[in-house]
């Protein structure tokens, strides 16, 4: 046997841990657990994102739902679509220790510490976060498009403007109330998207002409690939 090491071995061998851990970067899973109305308490084991959370439970005759905060203290971060009450609870909110994205009309309130300030791409954590404004009722709304671990998702909160669904990336998950699902489908503006997550509906409801939807349950896990 000789002692010369083969270069080329040498290569392939650098070639394959790099390959291997892009590999594990990308495919990283992330989960998403439904809360209730437009709530998802989305992780990658590390690092949680909750949507349009913490909310009034069972208000404005929403679904009401538990939730652990005693076990919901480290590295969370609320992205938060409007002030409406059945997608944010500033008093809440303020007893947690967590991070806020969102509207002037739901941070203004809050303490400065805990706020990230929005602009055209936030980064925090492992994610990009894109908001869009969009409109709905009275209230400053955005919309957002997240982008973690090399996957696309996307959040309509509440708003029913088309516009905002043109020019999206192919997403890995799109989260959109039945009432715009219906809207888009009609006007034939659905983004592509491999997994589409009806939210704020009401408990067993029925999505028309939504065959592949997803409409979870209360508690339901949903993996996003
Ligand atoms: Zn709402």
């Amino acid at each position: 046997m000789t002692k010369r090491k083969n270069p080329l071995f040498f290569i392939l061998f650098i070639f394959l841990i790099s390959f291997f851990q892009i590999d594990t970067a990308s495919s990283k899973s992330i989960e998403a657990q439904f809360i209730g109305n437009e709530a998802f308490r989305i992780t990658d084991g590390n690092f949680t994102l909750v949507t349009d959370f913490p909310y009034e439970s069972g208000v404005y005759g929403y679904m009401e739902y538990n939730f652990n905060f005693a076990g919901a203290t480290q590295n969370i971060l609320a992205l938060i679509t409007h002030r409406h009450l059945d997608h944010f609870a500033p008093l809440l909110f303020t007893e947690q220790n967590w991070k806020i994205i969102g509207p002037k009309e739901v941070t203004q309130q809050l303490e400065q510490n805990k706020i990230i300030k929005m602009t055209k791409a936030i980064t925090y954590g492992p994610i990009n976060i894109f908001p869009r404004e969009t409109t709905h009722a009275n209230t400053e709304h955005y919309s957002y498009l997240v982008k973690w671990h090399g996957k696309s998702l996307f959040f309509t909160g509440d708003t029913e403007d088309l516009e905002v669904l043109k020019e999206l990336p192919v997403l890995n998950a799109l989260f959109i109330t039945p009432w715009f699902y219906r809207k888009a489908k009609m006007n034939d503006m659905l983004p592509e998207a491999k997994k589409i997550i009806i939210y704020h509906h009401q408990d067993n409801d029925i999505v028309p002409d939504c065959k592949g939807c997803i409409i979870p349950l209360q508690d339901e896990i949903i993996s996003i690939q």
